[in-house]
Formats: structure tokens, C-alpha cells, sequence
């Protein structure tokens, strides 16, 4: 089995307790999910795998431990561009760190290494920032050999492998490092990698006993929505009038989509800027630094861009166009909300955009195109859902979404609605049968809407008894109800180039029995946005305002982005509390020792100012601070968790809970994924779990829906999934070898 944390040892020169060192260097007063744990467990010179999808924290991990150990922690990290913000960050919470890479000119690589090596100097690098590429040069070993480094991360961990989505052969340099430091613990983080991705990092690294520590994959802040895609540039535009000030991505099909559409935004009183591959290097590096530093809100792009953003408050991404798959989109939405704050990702959803990529994927190699057929109906699958998004998605990615109403997608925040479908379904089911079953949706919707087109009329379909009798339904509407009505089984659609439309004998009997039928469709956007966003704490917004303003000016002045003088929900803080006392500032998120030292008096200067010319006056700090978004499990999750330590199985939790089976299991899989012990092997029949295991092994894809079917009606749901949490909880495919490896 994997050895179990040891006993975490504080080096003696340090009284600081790590809680303290939270607060005193990062400002902040609680961990996130899984942090403290980990920092335990690295403090404790264990190997660690730590997957956490982007903004969870990732970081925090090896820069804690990096300020405990007495030498230098080494961060392998593969994007050259984001490695002077990351150094300005630490470097304005006073912890020294530097990088090493090729942007740098030939005489500072000296100055940095002495710094390193604390000879002749004031300034003891704590964190080193280097690119892979350095492990192969003789000059940089000569360095290494001579540095007394107590901690190796590795960023963005997924590099290293060949079955990741982003190889980078200079990350195999890194055994280099590992053979040099055999008894230096090793962090390896990813926001991104399957089961065989895992393993092979753990290969390539050698640590094959390094504790995995696996987050849920959901971000809890951010808000899915899908829209019809009508008058999409009208329905932009209002989007972004609700973030004005903010930042946004809006991600569309082709280049020249992203030129048009950023020239008519900006024109609309939006600035925004296009970012695509074809735009020369200069010009690109020119668009990413404007949008960081909060010069320009809005980049219209294709997905190239993002790879090298780190912008922690990304406040919407919109996707203009239908995404190729599930897998880019949810990489492309996790851009939005990393400092944790809600965050808003909405999806422009045409039948028509769908077409208009089939078409694509049709020209494409042959040998792609299943799969990208495959990625494509999965993502019209998410789009066309009437049950949580959230939950789609996370299915997706092989998890089991523990809330039943995730408060955070449209379908959950009753965006849509049911209503009786039962006169529309009969008017557009006549209507295909009437044309010949020869035509698609959109010619049918012609028909019904009467219009006078060209097809219509040569046809003869102005004749029909059908014509003209649902004017009251748009275009889309009907594709929509038709489209629903496929997936009822009630109409069938010829898979081709031109996919006509028939009536199935479902179809036919439904018209026959006259019985009603009940439908989603989408609320008026009236209402629709009374819906979102609520901001966790309600703060003024021109104090807010204002020291962005100030923010602004003094990330200009010392040359760094606006994040790394205070992120948003600092400022949200202080725009709430109103600070007027140095104690109280202190006490704002984000404000560590060296913040408040260096900016505590500007700030406090202008919060007195605007607090006395608007009549604000401070607010108290309740002990326990409700404003804190609750990330770690709820008192709910706690009651599930002491039934369950009493003995009680999920079935007598949930009668004596009122809830369902299934949420319980819910409330066991993330309470485990939080670290939580749970045993589940006394629930389930020996023989049972170890069948079930079998399927698991065997099954090719992450859905637990496959091994389920494989399995049979004879096995739950709920069953399957608690032998899937033992799994993930003891990892049976983890190698075993002793913990030798390390000495
Ligand atoms: P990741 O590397 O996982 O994408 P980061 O390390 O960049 O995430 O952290 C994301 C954001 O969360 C940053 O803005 C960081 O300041 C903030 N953050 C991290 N840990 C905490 C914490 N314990 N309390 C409050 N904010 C935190
Ligand atoms: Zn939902």
C-alpha cells in the first residue's frame, strides 16, 4: 500500500505554524480543498501527483512548503512568458524568487545564480523558476550540483507525457534532476490527465509511490449557459454591457470570424481585440500583454488563444460558435474565475452551426473523422440537454456530480421551461409526412412558418393544409421542438450530407392516439438574467471602482500585471468592509505582511477619502466570515459523514436523511475526494465488488454508464459507483513498490 504521510516536521528555526504562514505571507485565513493536506504531505518529504483543475490553488502547494525548507525549491514550469508574472507575484508577497529562461540576457543569468547560491548577497532565492531546456546545459548542472535545493515541482506535469495533449520532450530532461536528487521530494501538478497520463508521469518521474491527491473536476463558480443562437451579436453585446469593466473571451470558429467580430464589437462601444495563429508573434505576445494588464477587456479568438494566460479574473467566456468537443470546452471555460470568484460561461447554440461542422469534419481525413464526429455529437449532446449541465460534463469526465441542483446552469436555475407541446409536435409531425418525408428541419419550418422561399414554392408546399399554420413560432423555436422530438423517438433523422426528416412509428402512433406531450423551451431573456451571477459579498461598486483605478496605476508603475498588486476579491473586501484602521486591513483576504506594508497606506488613503465624500462607514468582520464562498464540504456533507462513521449504510442515511440513495453516494464520493476515509468494501458483497471491479478494468471508456450496462439491471448504479470510489480512494492500478525509491 502507499505509506502513509509521515509525521510532518517543522524545521526548528521556524516557529510559525503553517496556518500562520498562510495568513502572514498570502493574507488569506482558511486553505481550499485538499491544500493543507498537501502541504502536510510535502512539508512531510513525501512525493506527491496533485490534480486540480485550474484555479483551485495549484500552486500554494509547493510555495508554502518552499518558504518552511531551508533551501530552494526548483519550479520546472514550461510557459516562458508567464514565469516573470509568476516571480512578480511571489516577489510582491515578500517571498524572493527569480527565474531562469532564455528571455533573460547573458549577464543577470550570474546575478541569479549567486542570489541562489547566498553567496554575496542580501536576497536568498526561496523559488526558482526554470524552463526544462536549462536541465541539458553544462553550465546550468555546474549550477544545480552546487545549490542546495529541498523541493522540485513540476508545473503543468502533463508535459512529460507522450499521451498527454501537450508533449514537450525538453520535460524528459527532467530525470536528470531526479537522479541527481534522489532524496529531494517531488510535486508534480496538472489540471489535466487520464488514469495512463498519471502513470506516466509517475514513471517519468520516478516517484511511483508519490501520493495522488485528485480534486473534483468542478468549478463551483462558474455559471453554464447555453443560448439559442438568435441575433448572437445583439445577445453579445448585452453579455457584455452586464460585465462592462470586466474581462471576456469570446471564442469563435475561424480567423476571420475572430477579425470581424472584434472590429463590430469595438464599434459597438466594446474594445476588443482579435487573437488568432495567424497573427505575427509580436503582435499576438502585444494582445496577451494588454489583456492582462487590463488595457483592453474583450480578445475575440480562436482557440489558440489562452495556452499562456494566467488572468485570475477572466469574468466571462462566451463561445460564439459550437466548440469541436467537451474536451476543449471545458479547458476553454476554465479559463474564466480563477480567483474563485463567480464567473460566467455561456454557449451560443445554433442546429445550424452543428450542420455547418458536420461539413468540416466531412473534408477531413478520413481517419479523424470518426472521432471528431464522435467529440461533435457528445457536444450537441450537452447542448441539447433538458438536465443539469454541470452534471453532463462532469459525467463526462468520469465524475459523479454530488449535488442534485448545481445552482450554476441554466437547466438548474429553471432558465427553461416545460410547456405542452402537444398542438406544435402534431403541426410539425403533419407536416413532414405532408412534404414526403423528403426534407430537412429548416425547409419544413419554411413550410409551417409560410414562407414564400423559392424551395417552398417550387415544391408546391404553399398548397399543402400545412402551410403557414405555426406562424407563430420562430424558425428556431421549431427546430428546436423538432430536434426534441427526435430525441423522443417521435421523428428519425437520415444520417447524410442533407439529413431529411420521417416520421417513426412511435411518431405515427402518437399522432394517432391524440395523447399530449410536454416540452423544454427557453424563458425570455428578461427574466433569464435576473437569474445570475449573484456576487458573494454586496459591495459598492464605486469604491470598488476606484481602487481598481488605483490598482491600475500602480501595477504601471512598478511594471507588473493588476493582479499581482490585489486580485478582485481583495478589492471586493475592502469595498464591502471599508477598511479604515491598519488592523482592519490586515484583515482583508489576499493582504499578507508585505502587502500591507507596501500598500496599506495608499489604499487606506483613498477608502477614507471616498468613504467620507459617500457616507460609508467600516463594517465589523463577523467572527466567522459568512462572506467566504464555502468550498469545502457543508454541514450537510458532515451529517452524511457521521451516519456513515456510525455504521449506517447509504440506504439507511438516505431514509433517515429524506434524500436519495444516489446523493448520498454523492455526499461519500466527495467527502472521499476531500480526503475523507470511507470505507465501502463491509457495503458490498465480496463477490459482487470484485465483479464490478472486473468491469471497471475492462471498460475502455471513463462512463460509468458502459460498465453499468455491461453489468446488467442485476447491479445499481449507487453500487457501482461506491466500488469506484474504493478505487479511487486506494487505487488498485498504483504500483506498490516499497518506499525504498526515496533513499
Ligand atoms: P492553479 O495553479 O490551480 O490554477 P492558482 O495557484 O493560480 O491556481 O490559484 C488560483 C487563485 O486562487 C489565485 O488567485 C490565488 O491567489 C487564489 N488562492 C489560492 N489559494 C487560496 C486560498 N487558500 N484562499 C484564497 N485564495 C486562494
Ligand atoms: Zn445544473
Amino acid at each position: 500500500m502507499i505509506p502513509k504521510t509521515k509525521e510532518t516536521q517543522m524545521p526548528n528555526n521556524h516557529k510559525s505554524t503553517i496556518p500562520d504562514l498562510l495568513n502572514r505571507l498570502f493574507g488569506y485565513d482558511s486553505f481550499r480543498p485538499m491544500q493543507e493536506e498537501i502541504v502536510r504531505h510535502v512539508l512531510g518529504k513525501n512525493h506527491s501527483l496533485v490534480l486540480m483543475p485550474s484555479g483551485a490553488g495549484k500552486s500554494l502547494c509547493y510555495q508554502l512548503p518552499a518558504m518552511v525548507f531551508d533551501g530552494v525549491t526548483i519550479v520546472v514550469s514550461p510557459l516562458i512568458s508567464l514565469m516573470k508574472d509568476q516571480v512578480d507575484d511571489l516577489n510582491a508577497k515578500g517571498i524572493p524568487a527569480a527565474f531562469i529562461n532564455s528571455s533573460l540576457p547573458e549577464d543577470e543569468y550570474q546575478t541569479i545564480y549567486r542570489a541562489a547560491l547566498r553567496v554575496h548577497t542580501r536576497v536568498h532565492t526561496k523559488v526558482l523558476y526554470i524552463a526544462p531546456e536549462r536541465l541539458s546545459l553544462s553550465s546550468f548542472r555546474i549550477f544545480l550540483d552546487a545549490l542546495s535545493i529541498s523541493l522540485i515541482a513540476v508545473d503543468e506535469a502533463h508535459c512529460i507525457s507522450e499521451w498527454g495533449h501537450d508533449f514537450r520532450p525538453d520535460y524528459r530532461k527532467l530525470n536528470y534532476i531526479r537522479r541527481k536528487f534522489p532524496d529531494v521530494p517531488c510535486i508534480a501538478l496538472t489540471a489535466t490527465a487520464t488514469k495512463r497520463v498519471q502513470e506516466d508521469i509517475l514513471d517519468q518521474l520516478s516517484i511511483p509511490n508519490a501520493e495522488r491527491f485528485v480534486a473534483s473536476l468542478n468549478r463551483e463558480n462558474l455559471t453554464y449557459l447555453v443560448q439559442p443562437k438568435r441575433d448572437p451579436d445583439a445577445a453579445l453585446i448585452r453579455l457584455l454591457s452586464q460585465h462592462k469593466e470586466e474581462s471576456a473571451i469570446v471564442y469563435c470558429f475561424s480567423r476571420k470570424d475572430t477579425e470581424d467580430l472584434a472590429a463590430r464589437l469595438s464599434q459597438a462601444g466594446f474594445p476588443a481585440q482579435a487573437y488568432h495563429a495567424g497573427l505575427d508573434p509580436d503582435e499576438r505576445r502585444l494582445t496577451q500583454e494588454r489583456f492582462v494588464r487590463d488595457d483592453v477587456p474583450v480578445i475575440v479568438a480562436t482557440i489558440a488563444f489562452g495556452m499562456g494566460i494566467d488572468k485570475p479574473d477572466v469574468r466571462l467566456i462566451v463561445h460564439y460558435d459550437l466548440p469541436k468537443s467537451l474536451e476543449g470546452y471545458y479547458q476553454e471555460t476554465g479559463r474564466a474565475g480563477r480567483d474563485g470568484l463567480p464567473s460566467e460561461c455561456v454557449l451560443f447554440y445554433s442546429p445550424a452551426d452543428k450542420e455547418r461542422q458536420a461539413h468540416w469534419i466531412y473534408q477531413k481525413d478520413p481517419a479523424e473523422q470518426d472521432r471528431a464526429r464522435e467529440n461533435l455529437n457528445r457536444m450537441v449532446e450537452y447542448c441539447e440537454q433538458s438536465s443539469c449541465r454541470r452534471a453532463f460534463l462532469l459525467r463526462y469526465f468520469g465524475e459523479e456530480p454530488g449535488e442534485e441542483n448545481c445552482r450554476g446552469c441554466d437547466i438548474c436555475l429553471g432558465e427553461w421551461e416545460e410547456f405542452d407541446a402537444t398542438i406544435i409536435a402534431q403541426k410539425i409531425l403533419s407536416a413532414v409526412i405532408r412534404t414526403g418525408e423528403q426534407f430537412g428541419i429548416t425547409h419544413v419550418a419554411d413550410v409551417l412558418r409560410g414562407s414564400r422561399s423559392k424551395k417552398v414554392i417550387g415544391a408546391g408546399h404553399e398548397t399543402l393544409i400545412v402551410y403557414g399554420i405555426a406562424r407563430d413560432f420562430s424558425k428556431d423555436d421549431i427546430r428546436n421542438i423538432a430536434l426534441q422530438l427526435i430525441d423522443k423517438r417521435l421523428l428519425e433523422k437520415a444520417d447524410g450530407q442533407y439529413p431529411t426528416l420521417a416520421v417513426t412509428e412511435r411518431g405515427r402512433e402518437f399522432l394517432r392516439s391524440g395523447s399530449t406531450l410536454r416540452l423544454m423551451r427557453k424563458n425570455e431573456p428578461a427574466d433569464a438574467e435576473e437569474g445570475l451571477r449573484k456576487p458573494p459579498i454586496d459591495y459598492d461598486r464605486g469604491l470598488f471602482e476606484a481602487l481598481r483605478e488605483l490598482r491600475r496605476m500602480l501595477a504601471e508603475a512598478r511594471n507588473v500585471p493588476p493582479y499581482v498588486v490585489f486580485g478582485d476579491a481583495s478589492l471586493q473586501e475592502m469595498a464591502h468592509f471599508v477598511p479604515m484602521s491598519k488592523e482592519s486591513f490586515a484583515r482583508i483576504t489576499g493582504v499578507g505582511e508585505a502587502k500591507l506594508e507596501q500598500h496599506a497606506d495608499i489604499f487606506l488613503r483613498y477608502i477614507r477619502a471616498y468613504a467620507k465624500n459617500h457616507d460609508l462607514v467600516e463594517k465589523r468582520r463577523p467572527p466567522t466570515d459568512p462572506t467566504r464562498p464555502q468550498a469545502a464540504p457543508g454541514s450537510s456533507y458532515m451529517q452524511t459523514l457521521d451516519l456513515f462513521r456510525q455504521g449506517l449504510s447509504p440506504a439507511e442515511i438516505a431514509a433517515r436523511r429524506g434524500l436519495t440513495v444516489g446523493t448520498i453516494v454523492g455526499h461519500l464520493e466527495r467527502l472521499a475526494a476531500h480526503g475523507e476515509e470511507i470505507d465501502v468494501r463491509p457495503l458490498i458483497d465480496q463477490d459482487r465488488f470484485h465483479r464490478i471491479l472486473q468491469e471497471f478494468e475492462r471498460a475502455e471508456t471513463p462512463w460509468l454508464s458502459d460498465v453499468k450496462n455491461a453489468l446488467g439491471d442485476d447491479y445499481s448504479y449507487e453500487e457501482i459507483r461506491l466500488v469506484r470510489l474504493s478505487l479511487r480512494q486506494d487505487g488498485p492500478d498504483t504500483p506498490r513498490e516499497p518506499t525504498s525509491s526515496q533513499s
